[in-house]
C-alpha cells in the first residue's frame, strides 16, 4: 500500500466500529447536536483541553438555559461560567462564548457561517474548531486536528510533525479527500478507547499491523 493510499475507507471504518463497540464518548455528540450548527459551534470551542464527557455534561446545561445566539448573547459573563464550569478553562470560555454569539447575530444573522475564514474570525474559534464544525456540522471536506489526530497520526508513522499546523497540512497530502471529514472523528474515537495518549493498548488495536508505533514507549 502506498502512503498517497495510507488510509481508506475500510480502515477508517473498521477503526469507528471499534471505537463504537469500547463506547468512545465522541459518538454521542450527534445524539445531542442532532444536526444543530450552533450547538456544534459551541460544544467545539468548549472541548479545547477539555474530555468529551464534560463538554456534554456542560453543554446540556447550558443549553437547557439557552436556544440558541441570541439568548447567549443577552447572558452575563458569570452565568455563562457557572454553566459551563467544568470544562477547561471555563471563565474565559465564558467570555469567547458571548462574544461569538454577539457576532453571530450582529453579522451573520444569528447564524453560523459554513465558510472557514468567516468561522475563524469568530471569538474562542481557532483552525482546528472551524475545520471540525465544517466537516460535523456542514459536512464540507475538512480535517480538524486535535490533540488525537495529531499524536496517532505521527504514532502511525505516516508523517512526522511537532505542530498540528503541519499535520493538517500533511494529511490533506495523503489521504483521500472524500475522508477528510471523517477523519476526526474516526482518530478521535481510537484515540479515547484505544489510542490512549499516555499508555496505548496496541496489543488489542484493530490497526496494529499498519502502525509503525513512533514514540511509543509503553504499551498494553
Ligand atoms: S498500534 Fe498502538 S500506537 Fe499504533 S494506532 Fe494502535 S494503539 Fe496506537
Amino acid at each position: 500500500m502506498g502512503k498517497a493510499n495510507w488510509i481508506d475507507r475500510a480502515i477508517l471504518d473498521k477503526i469507528m466500529r471499534e471505537a463504537k463497540k469500547n463506547g468512545a464518548p465522541v459518538f454521542r455528540i450527534d445524539g445531542f447536536t442532532k444536526g444543530d450548527k450552533f450547538k456544534s459551534l459551541v460544544f467545539t470551542i468548549l472541548s479545547a483541553r477539555t474530555k468529551d464527557e464534560t463538554t456534554l455534561k456542560a453543554c446540556e446545561k447550558l443549553f437547557s438555559r439557552v436556544k440558541g445566539p441570541w439568548e447567549l448573547a443577552g447572558m452575563k459573563k458569570r452565568e455563562v461560567a457557572k454553566l459551563i464550569y467544568g470544562v477547561g478553562f471555563y471563565r474565559q470560555k465564558a467570555g469567547y462564548l458571548i462574544d461569538m454569539a454577539n457576532r453571530l447575530v450582529y453579522d451573520f444573522d444569528a447564524k453560523v457561517p459554513s465558510d472557514f475564514e468567516k468561522l475563524m474570525k469568530l471569538p474562542g474559534v481557532g483552525r482546528k474548531t472551524a475545520n471540525v464544525v465544517l466537516a460535523h456540522a456542514f459536512g464540507k471536506d475538512a480535517i480538524g486536528v486535535d490533540v488525537h489526530v495529531h499524536r496517532i497520526s505521527n504514532r502511525l508513522g505516516i508523517l512526522r510533525t511537532k505542530k498540528p499546523e503541519k499535520t493538517e497540512e500533511r494529511l490533506k497530502l495523503i489521504v483521500p479527500k472524500r475522508l477528510w471529514k471523517h477523519l476526526n472523528i474516526a482518530l478521535v474515537g481510537h484515540g479515547q478507547t484505544t489510542c490512549l495518549p499516555k499508555v496505548p493498548l496496541c496489543s488489542g488495536c484493530v490497526i496494529r499491523w499498519y502502525c509503525k508505533r513512533i514514540g511509543v514507549k509503553k504499551s498494553a
